[in-house]
Order: C-alpha cells, then sequence, then structure tokens
C-alpha cells in the first residue's frame, strides 16, 4: 500500500511538495485552514475587477517549467509565461522617470538619460551580479543547504570559504554606490534588497543576485493573472489524487518516540508516514509542535519586512503607468531605519503599484484600473496601531500619487486593504513577515531554518519561512527539497 505524507499548508511550498510526492506515487493529504488554496498568492473579484493579491512579477520561470515537468506535466498546456517590457516604470522625487528593461543595450540607454556614465558602469554591475550568481545559485539555491553530506561536495566547498568572491562582507549598498554614481541609479539597484524582504543598508552584497535574476534571466508575468499558476497546480494535484482538504486548519503535528506520526486536524487523528509543514517554521513551532528550546531559538532570528496592500478598484485609466510602477521615496535609509529599527510606518514609503490591466484587460471593467499598491512596513511589533496606520498610509499614498499627477481618491469604487497583522491571521505568517527570515546579516544562508526538523525525524519543512527563502521561484524549490528528503526518509 503507498505511504501517507500529510502536507500542512497549501501555499505555494506545500502544493509544490504535494505534487511531487504525488507523482512518486504517495498518498498525499493536503490541509489548508483556509477556504481557498495559494496562501499568499491569491485573488479576490469584486465589482469587476481581478486582483492577485500577493505575487505580481515572477521570476526564474525556468523553476515552474521543471515542476511541471517533474510532475509528468507540460506548464505550456495550462498557462503563457510573458517577459514583461518595460519590467517595471520608476518615478523618483525629482520628476525623473526611468523605464527598466532586460535587454541590455535598452536599459543602458534608459539609464543614459540620467548618467552616461553609470549606464557604462551596467555592463560591469551585470556582470559582477552574474557572476555571484554562477557561483552561488548551486549552493545556495538550488541544494539544501543544510544537509551536510551534499554540501560537502568537493565543487560547493569554494563557495562556501569564499565569502569574499560572494560579496559577503560588503552590503547591498555599499556594493551598489561602488559600481554607480548618481543616487538614483544606486536607489534603483538598492530596491533590490527588498525582493527577499531585507534592508539594504545592512544585507550582504551577495544579494545582488537579484538584480541579475531579473535583468540577466528576464521578469515575467503569467496572462491571465499570477493565480493561474496556482489553479494549475492544483488541477495537477487533483489529477495525481492529491486529497485537499480546505477549511482544515492543523492543531498538532503528532510524533512519538522523536517520529513524525500524522497531524490533528478538527480534533481527529490522522495518521501519516511523513509530514511536511508548509505552515511558517516560527510559527509552526511555537503553535504545532511542543519543543519549547528550538521554538524560542527561531523566535530570535529576525522576520523579514512585511507590506500593507491596498487593492483599488480605479474608474479611470492612466497612460503615464505602466504594469509594473515604483513611486520612491526621498530617502531610503530613512524609510529602512524607520522600519527595521522603529518597527515604524515609514512617513515617505517608496510606492509599488501593479496593474494588471494593462496586459489583461479584462481585469478591470472597460476605462478602469485595477491597482494592486505594496508599501513596504515593518514586521508586527508592540505599540503599533493598525487601524491608525492604514487611515494615516492611504492619506499618505493617495497625497503622493496626487503630487505625481495621479488623481485617483474620488475615482476608487473597489478597496480591500491588507495589513501584516493581516498577513499574521490569514497565512499564520511569523509576525506578519511577507518573505520568511530577513537577510540582513552575512550568515543569513546558514541561520535560515532547514528544510528537515532537527527534532523529529520524518517531519520537514517547505515555504518562505525555510530555505532558500522566500519569493516564488525559491518557496517552490523549498517544496521540491523536502519532497525528495521526505521521499528518501520512506524509502530507507
Ligand atoms: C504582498 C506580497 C507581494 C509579493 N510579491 C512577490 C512577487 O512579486 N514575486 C515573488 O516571487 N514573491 C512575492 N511575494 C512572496 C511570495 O508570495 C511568497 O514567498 C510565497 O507565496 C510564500 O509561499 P509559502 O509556501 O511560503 O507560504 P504561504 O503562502 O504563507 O502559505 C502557507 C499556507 O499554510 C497555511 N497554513 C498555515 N498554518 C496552517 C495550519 N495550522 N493548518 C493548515 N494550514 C495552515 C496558510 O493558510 C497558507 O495557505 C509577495 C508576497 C506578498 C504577501
Amino acid at each position: 500500500m503507498a505511504k501517507t505524507i500529510a502536507v500542512i499548508g497549501a501555499g505555494l511550498g506545500g502544493l509544490s511538495a504535494a505534487v511531487r510526492l504525488a507523482h512518486k506515487g504517495y498518498r498525499v493529504r493536503l490541509f489548508e485552514r483556509n477556504s481557498t488554496v495559494g496562501g499568499k498568492m491569491n485573488i479576490r473579484l469584486a465589482g469587476g475587477y481581478r486582483f492577485d493579491t500577493g505575487p505580481s512579477l515572477l521570476t526564474m520561470p525556468f523553476v515552474v517549467d521543471e515542476l511541471f515537468a517533474s510532475s509528468g506535466f507540460r506548464r505550456e498546456d495550462f498557462f503563457e509565461v510573458l517577459p514583461i517590457d518595460p519590467i517595471c516604470r520608476y518615478f523618483y522625487p525629482d520628476g525623473t522617470v526611468l523605464d527598466t528593461h532586460a535587454d541590455t543595450e535598452r536599459m543602458m540607454q534608459a539609464l543614459a538619460v540620467i548618467s552616461p556614465r553609470d549606464a557604462d558602469a551596467y555592463k560591469q554591475f551585470l556582470k559582477y551580479a552574474q557572476r555571484i550568481y554562477d557561483t552561488t545559485a548551486e549552493v545556495f539555491l538550488f541544494t539544501p543547504i543544510h544537509e551536510w553530506k551534499e554540501l560537502l561536495r568537493a565543487r560547493y566547498l569554494p563557495t562556501l570559504f569564499g565569502l569574499r568572491h560572494i560579496d559577503a562582507l560588503r552590503t547591498v549598498h555599499r556594493s551598489v554606490s561602488s559600481f554607480f554614481s548618481d543616487p538614483r541609479i544606486v536607489q534603483l539597484f538598492d530596491r533590490y534588497a527588498t525582493y527577499n524582504g531585507s534592508d539594504p543598508f545592512r544585507a550582504p552584497a551577495t544579494l545582488n543576485i537579484i538584480p541579475y535574476v531579473e535583468y540577466g534571466l528576464g521578469g515575467y508575468y503569467i496572462r491571465g493573472g499570477m493565480y493561474r499558476l496556482v489553479d494549475a497546480l492544483v488541477e495537477i494535484a487533483v489529477r495525481l489524487g492529491v486529497e485537499i482538504y480546505t477549511n482544515a486548519a492543523v492543531e498538532r503535528i503528532l510524533h512519538n518516540n522523536g517520529r513524525a506520526t500524522g497531524v490533528l486536524t478538527d480534533g481527529q487523528p490522522i495518521a501519516a508516514d511523513a509530514v511536511i509543514c508548509n505552515a511558517d517554521v516560527v510559527v509552526a513551532h511555537s503553535e504545532l509542535l511542543d519543543i519549547p528550546q528550538r521554538a524560542e531559538k527561531l523566535r530570535a532570528l529576525e522576520p523579514s519586512i512585511s507590506g500593507m496592500v491596498f487593492l483599488w478598484g480605479v474608474q479611470k485609466s492612466h497612460a503615464g503607468l505602466a504594469h509594473h510602477n515604483i513611486i520612491f521615496s526621498s530617502d531610503y535609509r530613512r524609510e529602512f531605519t524607520q522600519i527595521f529599527d522603529q518597527h515604524a510606518a515609514p512617513d515617505d514609503p517608496t510606492i509599488y503599484i501593479s496593474i494588471t490591466a494593462k496586459t489583461d484587460p479584462d481585469h478591470a471593467p472597460p476605462g478602469c484600473e485595477n491597482w494592486f499598491v505594496l508599501v513596504n512596513m515593518p514586521y508586527l511589533a508592540q505599540g503599533q496601531d493598525w487601524a491608525t496606520i492604514v487611515a494615516t498610509m492611504r492619506a499618505t499614498v493617495l497625497a503622493k500619487l496626487q503630487q505625481n499627477g495621479l488623481d485617483i481618491e474620488e475615482h476608487i469604487a473597489q478597496e480591500e486593504v491588507f495589513t501584516p497583522e493581516d498577513f499574521f491571521s490569514l497565512y499564520g505568517s511569523n509576525r506578519g513577515s511577507i518573505y520568511g527570515i530577513s537577510s540582513n546579516s552575512r550568515m543569513t544562508a546558514f541561520k535560515r531554518p532547514s528544510n528537515r526538523s532537527r527534532d523529529i525525524a520524518g517531519l520537514f519543512f517547505a515555504g518562505g519561512s525555510t530555505h532558500p527563502g522566500g519569493g516564488v521561484p525559491l518557496v517552490l524549490l523549498s517544496g521540491s527539497m523536502a519532497a525528495d528528503m521526505a521521499n528518501t526518509y520512506c524509502t530507507l
């Protein structure tokens, strides 16, 4: 009889693990506490508008393709992946507007309008970022870094002992400033640290692989909306026989004599040969397990940045906006000091606006736009009053939009807001963080919780709070690593 694997949570990490294991012939039982699947990658439909609630930019689409292929399917049969150009339109406080492109020549031309010297430096920067990617990706992204046997393969050792070569000793900001001199271009490349929820003024320059991933490998969108990835994974999972239970919160991870034996949901024990936990590792140790020392250690890790999202159905269209847009703050350092040191909402936030109706016009009624607006926020800490912060931030964002000629307040026909408290209550994210653990230190890759429980055999972790980190491709990879480990464990 097929062995049973229980998966806790139908975020991308849980879905990735579930389809891989079902393809290998396991009986997979997937428990999701919400009524919808997808976790942070979710969807809202209201008043003729369609919104993605989480990820809006897809990078490394080959990871998605590989997941489909390894489960016996072709991604192309489910949805189209589109390169986006411009990747993003940037608006600076001094009125400069910059479109960024994956095409190197076009990107250099765009940068040259701001600074010809920095446009020349761009090629060097991209080369440098690619070198870090080439050196680190296999070890830090595609390998379960906490599995010593894997890690000690001879070909990985130079990377592990060569912190200097992967630029782990400088911060993102110092490194970016050594290539570029115009503060607007420095701010552009500093921004990539936020893609994994970190502070560019603290995070190691190794994170400069992120601009390489975006410009060297490209920025993509899923035609029809990002949630189509979740729809497709569910379709595959069902075809492979995964049993998906929604409104099914797991209350405990069951174990006996140091081995996982199943999960408890709705007061009922469900037996399993192995358990994959896609719930946040830190929260799971506090709420689903009874290992207080481990829980305390994990709670000491600094969470990533959080965010505030406004979904606005806007009865107006704006020819000057692209699919992805950023309106920068005037003092980036101050923004991160407020977020990470003071745990306070920034008073001059960087505003990200994604409008999928630019690519999929049916995502909004004719003449209207579906705005997904994201501002960086601190993770949950004492003394924050989110009702007040929402009111202040809404007014701040609308005023800043108005200064940029985007007068939308009177035209907002639909509205929904997500705060860090919502990311905690909806998806169980540790202190409302949206990318798991921050990378604000040199050793983060090693401190990030491993995919294998250190305390209970047969318990594995998948998702943004575990290795290799947050963001769609990495989370899918974590599901794959957890699935491989569970498979090995069950076949021993
Ligand atoms: C606003 C926002 C914007 C983002 N933008 C991007 C982007 O543009 N590009 C990108 O690559 N990434 C982006 N991300 C990050 C990306 O969404 C996440 O890294 C990824 O979706 C997280 O997947 P996950 O599997 O870790 O977990 P989650 O999505 O957190 O899923 C975990 C699931 O487990 C469930 N669960 C928790 N506890 C239990 C329990 N006890 N029992 C049962 N179920 C449980 C939760 O309900 C949830 O469904 C963004 C995230 C947010 C929030």
